[in-house]
């Protein structure tokens, strides 16, 4: 069979958050798009399999914990019943509304959009494996790579069980297993941690590293810590799992580590989240000049733009942090300077935020990284137990700290742990990317009674005068 050949001016690999805003934004500025995904619509990982699905479903664990707590309010729920083909079907709704919403934005803007899979034949063209069966090659003008990552699997942890769960696979929600052991105390770890919990499992973590989200900072790791230990069965740190079987009652777990109090455990499930590696294998790079680092991610430089002067990358394929609105940002600046324009990825503060209860989020400068870096800061803490909004919420043990450099009094970096945290980081990262000084933050009236509130206060923490914090001046 004879391929089709086509041409664009530009074809977006990959329909995920980065590929489909650069699709759109290029789109907008006139250029002539193809868009390849393997899905149907556009939405990639972050829709399909990710954040959206994960968010829902953190929603309903959000209800479901406070509906257990409300008696302490004077409010008592008969104990929720869970119908599992119900929530499921919701979770599947928002994802669908949300994919098909994508699908008509793409149509709207005169985009092709084409599922398949594709491959670079050479550097100006790609060959397309339709999910109808036909093959088409494509001519590109340029061409932005944003196939994002997967699940990182490791050898003692790859059993071929339907007990054995990726994010993928657990946010699927099969069952509600009665015990549950989630490997990595990072990001998905804790998310679909909480939410399995919230469920009924029996939920254990173990982390490799002396304490969860490594990397985060402590005092803001701890807050969450305390309530991932009330929530969990056990969370077993500086512990590896060694060895994994599958047994008729489940999956026979060999754990070492300095902390291990029981060497082997048998779970009903076991949901494996150790990190995520690029997508950058199986795409014919080889017949471009595009350079991978030694983690597989796609090099390139400050533009998006790969070794191959007509290939872009953006998003997980390109490097850390393997974040949706990091990937979003980078395909605006791709098109941009394919489009001729002069611009950089050049971000002050890409916000982080780990959607628990409580979130924690953080942007810009790090106490941790400071810390590393030997560089001078100052640190302004505001703790949650002075504001009236957190204390209307029960939500007293949130903290926002603003990491400000002593001299310039410059906002570097913030973070917060607490409810709706991840909300409240965006004006952290506007102070951050506007150079604000604590006393921007000081003077900008805050409304009352809210959370953001604590932004402000945190500022006059540094100033020396919150007014519902006292500190006694020493002499
Ligand atoms: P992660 O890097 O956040 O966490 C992996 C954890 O596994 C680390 O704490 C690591 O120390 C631990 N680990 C590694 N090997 C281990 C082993 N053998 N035994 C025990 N622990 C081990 O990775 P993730 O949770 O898989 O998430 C991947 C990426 O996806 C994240 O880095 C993030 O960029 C992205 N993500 C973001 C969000 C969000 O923005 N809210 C949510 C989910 C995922």
């Amino acid at each position: 069979m004879n391929a089709q050949t086509n041409s664009t001016q530009l074809a977006v690999v990959g329909g995920g958050p980065g590929g489909y805003a650069a699709a759109f934004f290029a789109a907008d500025l006139g250029l002539q798009v193809t868009l390849i995904d393997l899905e149907p619509q556009p939405g990639g990982v972050c829709l399909y399999r990710g954040c959206i699905p994960s968010k829902a479903l953190l929603h309903v664990a959000k209800v479901l914990s406070e509906a257990r707590h409300a008696s302490q309010w004077g409010i008592t729920f008969s104990d929720p019943q869970i119908d599992l083909d119900k929530l499921r079907s919701w979770k599947n709704n928002v994802v669908q509304k949300l994919t098909s919403g994508l699908g008509q934005l793409s149509k709207q803007r005169k985009i092709t959009f084409i599922q398949g899979r594709a491959y670079f034949v050479d550097a100006r063209t790609l060959r397309i494996q339709k999910e109808s069966g036909e093959e088409e090659h494509l001519a590109f003008e340029h061409a932005i790579l944003a196939t994002g990552s997967r699940p990182a699997i490791l050898p003692s942890l790859s059993l071929d069980s339907p007990r054995v769960l990726d994010s993928t696979g657990a946010l699927e929600l099969p069952d509600i297993p009665h015990t549950m052991l989630v490997v990595g105390g990072g990001y998905i770890g804790l998310e679909l941690g909480t939410v399995y919990a919230a469920l009924g499992t029996k939920v254990s973590v173990v982390e490799m590293t002396p304490g969860l989200l490594p990397g985060v900072d402590r005092d803001l790791v701890s807050v969450l810590a305390r309530r991932m230990e009330k929530i969990c069965q056990a969370i077993m740190l500086n512990t590896t799992v060694v060895e994994m079987k599958e047994e008729q009652n489940g999956i026979r777990v060999r754990f070492e580590g300095s902390e291990v109090q029981e060497a082997e455990q048998v779970f009903d499930k076991v949901l494996v989240a150790v990190g995520r590696k690029p997508n950058s294998n199986d795409l014919g790079l080889e017949n471009t000049r595009v350079e991978l680092d030694a983690r597989g991610f796609v090099k390139v430089n400050a533009q998006r733009q790969t070794t191959e002067p007509g290939i872009y990358a953006i998003g997980d394929v390109c490097g850390e942090p393997m974040l949706a609105h990091k990937a979003s940002h980078e395909g605006r600046v791709a098109v941009e300077a394919l489009s001729g324009r002069k611009v950089a990825f050049q971000p002050q503060a890409i916000p982080a935020v780990v959607f628990t209860d409580p979130e924690i989020a953080w942007c810009g400068l790090t106490e941790t990284q400071a810390k590393q870096e030997n560089r001078s800061i100052q640190v302004a803490r505001f703790p949650w137990g002075a504001s009236g909004r957190a204390t209307t919420l029960d939500g007293n043990e949130g903290v926002t700290k603003l990491v400000i450099d002593p001299e310039s009094e410059r906002i570097l970096g913030v973070g917060i742990v607490g409810s709706g945290a991840g909300e409240l980081i965006a004006e952290g990262v506007l102070a951050v990317e506007m150079a604000a000084l604590a006393s921007d933050i000081s003077l900008t009236i805050h409304p009352h009674p809210t959370l953001s509130e604590t932004l402000m206060e945190a500022a006059d923490v540094f100033l020396g005068h919150s007014t519902h914090l006292y500190r006694p001046k020493r002499n």
